[in-house]
Formats: structure tokens, sequence, C-alpha cells
């Protein structure tokens, strides 16, 4: 088969999904085009420490140029998805329009306001690292602002940080935010006291970490309250405006940070692909994770529900994404080597654990029956991440980083780059 015979296939998305697939295929039997609409794979685990300014923003990121280049079959393109035309099995992007003969889509996930995307320009969402920039932004003027001022009201407003949402990323958000105030800044203001700030963490659920058991999640909230973060489980956010949270309780918080942790819908392209989705906008995938109706087109991670033996959703994970890639390929592969003949088989996800780190030397963790928490999970925690943390540039500047921030309490990344106040997201 010359080059120009083989299979077009067209990935949308280099996230851990979309990257994994174009590691896991064997290229030379297919030309492979693999679009994002940023230039770099984001490794959002440790987002949430560039919002803290425990790491820079490229610590985390890596050019897909660059990861794949010693991969001469794949193309990269910077481009955004605009529509699909499944029928003439072609996808139109921004600046070019591509057929395929397989469509992998892998395009994730955005930030979910449970039908009030007016609260967004209030309580901005972690996604991106422009989020985790503008983020880390707001809370550092905060307590610039905070050390000008002579209110003790105003300060007390500007020094308390709400996060909405009390799941994985949350957790780490108030856990880092707690830490930042209490133990980084600390030091550093003259005027005002940064270990009286407040960190409230808001859950309408019972309790914290939904899908760790019951005593983990009150270790976790212990290990909060330990580094002085508040935890409010049961109350549901009734209303977010500028610098204030409305409860179910009657409560109101003036807070000049508002962070929303809350919820997670699949890419609004979904919407554009005329498949059945869920109240998430995720594709309602077959059981080997292609389309209803459409073999060649395959949807995995974020964005597609695959229901487990006992019913229950695949969770947003990036294990199950990359296990979803790893399965999408081989079938692909499969398929061009033995045209016709092959069964597919369905996709098993293999649940390998789950962990959330609260702070120094404080987490908690459950890989299959075993559960753990402190400095055990912490350090298990920081293994894991540096292990997939994609590549060795970034692995060696986050070790150090970690090591410097846990040998001195400093936080490197504490430069406010903009001059003016960032502008809400979505404006
Ligand atoms: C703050 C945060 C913390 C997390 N922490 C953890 C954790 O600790 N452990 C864990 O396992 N999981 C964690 N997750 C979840 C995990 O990151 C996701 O499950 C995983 O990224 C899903 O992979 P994906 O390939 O489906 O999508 P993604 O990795 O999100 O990749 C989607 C890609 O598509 C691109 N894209 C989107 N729309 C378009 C478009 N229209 N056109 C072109 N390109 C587009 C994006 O730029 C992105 O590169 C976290 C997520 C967040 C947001």
């Amino acid at each position: 088969m010359t080059d120009s015979e083989h299979p077009r296939i067209v990935v949308l998305g280099a996230g851990f999904g979309g990257l994994e697939f174009c590691k896991r295929f064997d290229e030379q039997t297919a030309r492979i085009t693999l679009v994002d609409r940023t230039n770099h794979h984001l490794f959002q685990p440790l987002l949430y420490q560039v919002a803290t300014a425990g790491l820079s923003a490229v610590d985390i990121a890596q050019p897909i140029r660059s990861i794949l280049s010693d991969r001469p079959n794949i193309t990269v393109l910077l481009d955004e998805v605009e529509g699909f035309d499944l029928a003439g099995k072609k996808v139109m992007l921004t600046k070019n329009t591509l057929s395929y003969d397989y469509l992998v889509l892998a395009l994730g996930g955005c930030t979910s306001y449970f039908g009030h995307p007016e609260w967004e320009a209030y309580a901005p969402g972690l996604k991106t690292l422009d989020d985790a920039m503008r983020i880390r932004s707001r809370i550092l003027r905060a307590f610039e602002q905070a050390e000008s001022e002579t209110s003790p009201a105003a300060q007390e407003r500007l020094m308390t940080i709400v996060v909405v949402g009390g799941g994985p990323t949350g957790v780490e958000l108030a856990g880092a935010f707690a830490e930042l105030a209490r133990h980084v800044l600390k030091a550093d203001f003259r005027r005002i006291d940064p270990s009286q700030a407040q960190v409230i963490l808001l859950e309408a659920a019972p309790r914290i970490l939904a899908r760790v058991p019951p005593t983990l999640s009150a270790s976790a909230q212990r290990q909060l309250e330990k580094l002085g973060a508040q935890v409010r489980t049961g109350v549901k956010v009734q209303n977010i405006t500028e610098g204030r949270v409305d409860l179910d309780n009657g409560e109101t918080i003036h807070a000049a940070n508002i962070i929303w942790a809350a919820g997670v819908s699949a890419s609004p392209v979904t919407k554009k692909l005329g498949v059945e989705l869920n109240r998430a906008g995720q594709i309602k995938v077959r059981a080997d994770l292609s389309l209803p109706g459409h073999p060649e087109v395959f949807a995995i991670g974020d964005m597609a529900l695959v229901l487990e033996k006992d019913g229950s959703p695949v969770p947003g994970v990036s294990p199950a994404a990359m296990q979803m890639g790893t399965h999408v390929a081989r079938i692909i592969e499969n398929e061009i080597a033995f045209p016709g003949g092959v069964e597919r088989p369905a996709f098993k996800y293999w649940d390998k654990g789950t962990m959330a780190t609260i702070g120094r030397s404080a987490a908690v963790a459950k890989v299959g029956r075993f559960e753990f928490s402190g400095v055990a999970a912490w350090l298990a925690w920081l293994v894991i991440h540096l292990i997939f943390l994609v590549g060795f540039r970034n692995k060696i500047a986050v070790l150090f980083q970690w090591f410097y921030s846990y040998v001195t309490y400093k936080r490197g990344a504490r430069i406010i780059a903009s001059p003016e106040a960032p502008a809400p997201p979505g404006k």
C-alpha cells in the first residue's frame, strides 16, 4: 500500500485520550491528522498548582508538535473544530475541512454552571492554563489590595476565598489556598495578616470527595480543617454575583474570590453531531466506543458516556481517557490489517484507584481494597503525578519546585503579570 492509499484518521483533541491514541497507534499503517485549538498538551491534574502559585504554566504543558516530532505520519494542526458532516465523512475546522476514513473525537469537557452561565463572570472555573493564570492573578491581587485597605471589613472580604464544589479539584484548591495564605504569604505582608484569610469550601452533598469511601472523605475534611480551611457540606449555592455567594440556608458570604469547581460537561461541539447525548452533553457510545450508526467514528474520554457492567458511568479521569485511546487504536489497527474480518471488543475500564491531595504531607487515596491517607497517600500522589507528567524537562522542573516549596515554604510562581485586574472569563 502506498502512503496515499493508507486510510486517513482524523483525531480531534490532543488531551489525554487523543494523545494516547496517537502514541499507541502503529502509524505506519495510516495517515493521522491530529487537531487541537491549543499548541500544547495540558496536564490538567496539576492545573490547581498553577492557580495557587505553586507551579508555572510551562511546567505542566508541553508542545504537541514536540511530543510527536518523531512520528512522521502524524500531522499536527492548530485549528478549532466547528462542525461535522458525518454522512460525508468530513470535519469542518475554522481554517480547514478534513475528510476521514476514521474519526476519533477526543475534545474533552468544559466547566458547567448547572444552567447558570451568568455565574461564570463572578466565579471562574479551572479548565485551561488561561483559567489557572487568571485565578492566580486575582487571588494575589486581592491580597495586594487588602494591604492598601484601611477598612477591616474590606480587608476581610479581600482575604476571603470561596471554592464551590467538594470534588478532587475543589479539595485540592481549598487546601492549596489555605497553605498559600497561612504559610507562604504570612511573612510577606506588614499591614494585613494573611494567616487570617478565610478559605471556605462549599459542597451540596453531605460529604466531600463523593467517589472515595466515607472514612476517607472524613479524613480529607479533617486534613483540610487542620490546614485552616472551612468545609461546609450540605449547603447549596443559590446565587452568585460580584463578590457575593448566596446559600440555600439564607446565609450570604462576601468574598473577593469565588472559584467554581462544581460541574463539568462535555465539549459543546457534541451538540453538532446529531447523536444522542446525556444531560451533561456526553455522547452515548456503543460498547466498542463508536457512535451508533457510525462505526467509523469513535468518541473517547470526557466527551463519551461509557457504562460499566453495573450501569455506572466510567469516571471522567485521565486514566479512563488514555485507556479508551488505546482501545480505539487497537480496533482501527486490526481493521486496517484484517479488513472486514475482525470482531470489535467492548471497552473495559481498569480502575486503578482514586486519590486527592490536600496539602503538604496531606492526601487521601484508595487503590483496590487499600485505603490510606496522610503522608503515605501524599507521597504516592507525588510519584504518580511525576510519572504521568509529559516531558522530561517538566518532570525535573516540577520535582525541583516541589522540593524547593517543601523545604522553604515559598512558592516561586507569584508574579502578577498583567497590570490591570484580568477580565472575567467570557468577557
Ligand atoms: C482542574 C482539573 C483537575 C483534574 N485532576 C485530575 C486528576 O487528578 N486525576 C485524573 O485522573 N483526572 C483529573 N482531571 C480530569 C482529566 O483531566 C480528564 O478526565 C482528562 O483530561 C480527559 O481527557 P480527554 O482526552 O477526554 O480531554 P482533555 O484532556 O480535556 O483534552 C481535550 C483537548 O481537546 C482540545 N479541544 C477542545 N475543544 C476543541 C475544539 N473545539 N477544537 C479543537 N480542539 C479542542 C483541548 O484543547 C484539549 O487539548 C482533572 C481535570 C481538571 C479540569
